[in-house]
């Protein structure tokens, strides 16, 4: 998978994808990350990319010619399967949205700033427009990151244990029972019996009641 980010900021990017499982995911050429700084596709010297909102108001808007021109130009190099534009009034992403994402071959994250991004751009440029949450950030870097850390743990290969993406949260509808690691008993806090008990089949009915308990609890409306 190829994942190309355009951004005003990409130091903000750098660390996110340089370390542990972004970065073996990397290593092991099962995903090719690339940055590309917006700034350089600026059409005036000042390498400006935005400019004051048509109407009035506060907040700058950044233009659509630097997007475009960056966008064509990665558009002439191979195919891309979505154009998302990460936006607080998009899709909202969860763990379905991610599984499809990681199927994908090569896409495009466009990160925005200020207030925005000009309207045409989403009209005819972006193919997709994803949001993390109900709540407005200054840009879309973090929110970049944070799809890519869902999407590329996905894919196979990155995770050593190939199996435990699978047992995540929201994967089969349901939310992830409790885990526990040693000490055995802690300060008289003690792991459940049948987790020590090495009986396989009650494990995974134990893990399962659990799973849908804390569903229950938590979580009714995903059940
Ligand atoms: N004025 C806009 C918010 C702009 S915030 C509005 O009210 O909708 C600046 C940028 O941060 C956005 O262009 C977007 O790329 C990013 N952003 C902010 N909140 C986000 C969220 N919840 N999910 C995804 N991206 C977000």
């Amino acid at each position: 998978m190829r994942i190309d980010i355009i951004t005003v900021l990409p130091e903000l990017l750098e660390s996110p994808f340089q370390h542990s499982i972004l970065k073996r995911a990397q290593t092991k050429g099962l995903v090719e990350i690339h940055l590309h700084p917006l700034r350089d596709y600026s059409t005036n010297k000042h390498r400006t990319v935005d400019d004051y909102s048509y109407g009035g108001g506060a907040g700058m808007v950044m233009c659509i010619e630097p997007i475009a021109k960056c966008i064509d130009k990665l558009k002439s190099e191979r195919t891309y399967d979505e154009i998302i534009y990460m936006s607080p009034d998009g899709e909202m992403l969860d763990q379905k949205m991610s599984n499809q994402l990681s199927t994908l071959k090569n896409i495009i994250i466009l990160c925005g700033h200020y207030k925005g991004v000009d309207e045409r751009v989403r009209e005819h440029l972006v193919t997709r427009e994803i949001s993390i949450g109900n709540y407005v950030l200054s840009g879309g870097e973090l929110a970049a990151a944070v799809v890519c850390d869902s999407i590329i743990r996905l894919l196979p290969g990155v995770l050593n244990d190939e199996t435990s993406a699978l047992f995540d949260s929201f994967q089969d509808g349901m939310i992830a029972p409790p885990a526990y690691t040693r000490p055995a008993d802690f300060n008289g806090w003690k792991v459940p019996d049948v987790l020590l008990s090495g009986n396989e089949k009650e494990i995974d009915k134990w893990r399962h009641e659990k799973a849908l308990e804390r569903t229950k609890q938590r979580r009714p409306d995903l059940l």
